[in-house]
Parts: C-alpha cells; sequence; structure tokens
C-alpha cells in the first residue's frame, strides 16, 4: 500500500484511502513536562508528520525561524486574527498569546491527512468543545518530583517565582482526567513512537 500512508504530505498521497485515518491529534500537559522537546524530536525524525504551526506574539529564541516552530506576529496582527475567527483556538500563557491558525489545520483533516497540535491546557480545552472528535494526549512527567525537578531548573529564580510554578503545575496535572489517553514523559524516544502510532492509528 506503498504511497498511501497519510502522514506523509501531498506528494507522496496518493488518494482516498488516507481519509479513513484522518485525526487530529492534540499534544498537551503542564508546563515543563517536555512538549516541545517531543515535538522537536518528531520535527528531526519524522519530517513527513505534519505538525500546525502556531502563531505566537512572543519574540523567536535563538535557533527559532519564522514558519518553523512559529509564525511569530505582532499584538495587532494577533488581534486581526482573533476577529476575523481565523484561529481554532487561542491563550494567553506567560504574557504572550498563541493560537493555532484555523485553514491549513482543516484543509489537512478535509484531505484526510492527520493534524498534530501542541499546544497548551486551555487550547486543548477548547478544542475538545469545538472538535469533540480530537484525540486529547495527556503528556505527564514519570513522577513530581521529576516535574519538580524540571521547574525549578537551575535553582536560580527567586523562591516565589518557583512556588508560583510550582502551584500551577499541581492545577495543570489535575487536568489529565479530562483527556482521552496518557503518555507518560520517561523517554521523548518511546514517547515519539507511541504518538506517531497514534496519530496513524484508525479512527474507525
Ligand atoms: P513556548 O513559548 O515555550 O514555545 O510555549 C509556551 C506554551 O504555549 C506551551 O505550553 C505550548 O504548548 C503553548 N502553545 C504553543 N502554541 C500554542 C497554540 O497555538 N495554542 C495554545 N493554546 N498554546 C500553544
Amino acid at each position: 500500500t506503498e504511497g498511501l500512508n497519510p502522514l506523509f504530505n501531498e506528494s507522496g498521497i496518493s488518494g482516498g484511502a488516507a481519509a479513513a485515518s484522518q485525526r487530529l491529534t492534540v499534544l498537551s500537559g503542564p508546563s515543563g513536562v517536555g512538549k516541545s522537546t517531543v515535538v522537536r524530536e518528531i520535527r528531526r525524525k519524522h519530517p513527513e508528520v505534519w505538525l500546525s504551526v502556531s502563531v505566537t506574539t512572543r519574540s523567536p529564541r535563538p535557533g527559532e525561524t519564522d514558519g518553523v516552530e512559529y509564525f511569530f506576529v505582532d499584538d495587532t496582527e494577533f488581534d486581526r486574527l482573533v476577529a476575523a475567527g481565523e484561529l481554532l483556538e487561542w491563550a494567553e500563557f506567560a504574557g504572550n498569546r498563541y493560537g493555532t491558525p484555523r485553514g491549513p489545520v482543516e484543509s489537512r483533516l478535509r484531505a484526510g491527512h492527520p493534524v498534530l497540535l501542541e499546544i497548551d491546557l486551555q487550547g486543548a480545552r477548547q478544542v475538545r468543545e469545538t472538535m469533540p472528535d480530537a484525540l486529547l494526549v495527556f503528556l505527564a512527567p514519570p513522577s513530581w518530583e521529576e516535574l519538580v525537578r524540571r521547574l525549578t531548573g537551575r535553582g536560580t529564580e527567586p523562591p516565589e517565582v518557583v512556588q508560583r510554578r510550582l502551584d500551577t503545575a499541581r492545577v495543570e496535572l489535575a487536568a489529565e482526567k479530562e483527556f482521552d489517553l496518557t503518555l507518560v514523559n520517561t523517554s521523548v524516544r518511546d514517547v515519539c513512537d507511541e504518538l506517531l502510532a497514534l496519530i496513524v492509528a484508525p479512527t474507525v
């Protein structure tokens, strides 16, 4: 069945059989759990997987390229996208806004190709409401201690900043029950493999 794998970009698709596997998969989870590392690994090792590219008002970090990790926009442009209904979901996170452009996601799904979104919990809840068929995947830390270790980092931040982050993480972990399934981030490679299997798993 070469050519029918719906994971491949248009060039590799030969038609209708892909439609049965169309699925919107949402990867979310508490901050600090490693979502972006998982996505970076998928980009690197599985360039054939189509990932939605979000718009954000935050500034690019070193190594980030406009149109690859994000589309970097200003507040005016973000306002325009919201007003025009061009975002499937959007949320404010740590003082910046992030949103999923609606058009590319809808056209891929319509064409029968799977779509992967990596978004925060607020965004995942919006997708749950507007696209009830989406598969919501919660990325969980191996343990609370491990999440604390990741969130406290080098230990150079004021204790109240760290405390606030841990309080938020505790609330965020409770969101797991709203999700269809959980992947535990013990190894980036394992999570990628599990996620890839889910993305292509038949929905019927
Ligand atoms: P970062 O600034 O570290 O790249 O991302 C911060 C947070 O924004 C992460 O939790 C990430 O999942 C989330 N995020 C990235 N893109 C989107 C998006 O389009 N929508 C929503 N709701 N969250 C997003």
